[in-house]
């Protein structure tokens, strides 16, 4: 099972990573969008850091929640409040659990996905976060075992998500303003949301 700590330890290596791949997904967003995506979510991940230092989280919600919070009110743009929503409706899954088993965690990602739906209106093949996010929700239910190996399944589809972002035509978000020309490039949303999950796989395994 996954404990508050453990859920912890996992957003800490989750923003390491991120800090690692600043400038990739500033590239990404260069391309298609404004550039910003990389420093948004290095800025919303180091606030987390600080907040994880100084606050009590009893619970694995609980620090869903704090995530949540916190990257609404630092990431900005538009990947902020669906990453934040995200958390909040995975926070909300999970509940007041103890630990997470590989059913709550599963729980967990699809709520995530239903929020950032809820939120932004994109299905799959508008070249968005939704484009990772659904094959890993799959993923993730498809699998029958440990924690480790359902995050680490719900990884690799997000991968594989992301790479099918690159011929897409954007239709949300602000790459949809390049029309055609947004094709040839991945979304940064999509490799952003991949890379988490990742990160959040290799704490567990
Ligand atoms: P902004 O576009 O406001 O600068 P970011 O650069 O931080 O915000 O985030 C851009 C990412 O947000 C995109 O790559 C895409 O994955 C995601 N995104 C944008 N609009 C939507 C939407 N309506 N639904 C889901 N994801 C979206
Ligand atoms: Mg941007
Ligand atoms: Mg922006």
């Amino acid at each position: 099972g996954c404990t508050a700590a453990d859920v912890v330890a996992a957003l800490r290596l989750a923003a390491a990573v991120v800090q690692e791949h600043r400038d990739e997904l500033v590239r990404l967003d260069q391309a298609i969008g404004d550039g910003d995506h990389g420093e948004n979510l290095r800025r919303g991940f180091t606030a987390l850091l600080s907040r994880l230092d100084t606050e009590e989280v009893s619970s694995p919600g609980k620090v869903l929640k704090l995530v949540a919070t916190t990257l609404i009110s630092t990431v900005g743009g538009a990947a902020g409040p669906l990453y934040g929503t995200a958390f909040l409706r995975a926070s909300a899954a999970v509940g007041d659990l103890e630990e997470l088993d590989c059913e709550a965690v599963a729980r967990a990602l699809q709520a995530a996905l239903d929020g950032v739906v809820a939120r932004g209106k994109a299905v799959v093949g508008d070249k968005t976060m939704v484009d990772a996010l659904t094959p890993a929700v799959s993923a993730a239910a498809s699998v029958d075992g440990a924690v480790a190996a359902v995050l680490s399944a719900a990884a690799d589809a997000a991968f594989e998500g992301a790479e099918s972002t690159v011929p897409m035509v954007a239709r949300k978000g602000r790459a949809s303003y390049l029309g055609e020309r947004s094709a040839g490039h991945m979304d940064p949303g999509a490799r952003s949301t991949a890379l988490l999950l990742r990160a959040l796989a290799d704490a567990a395994a």
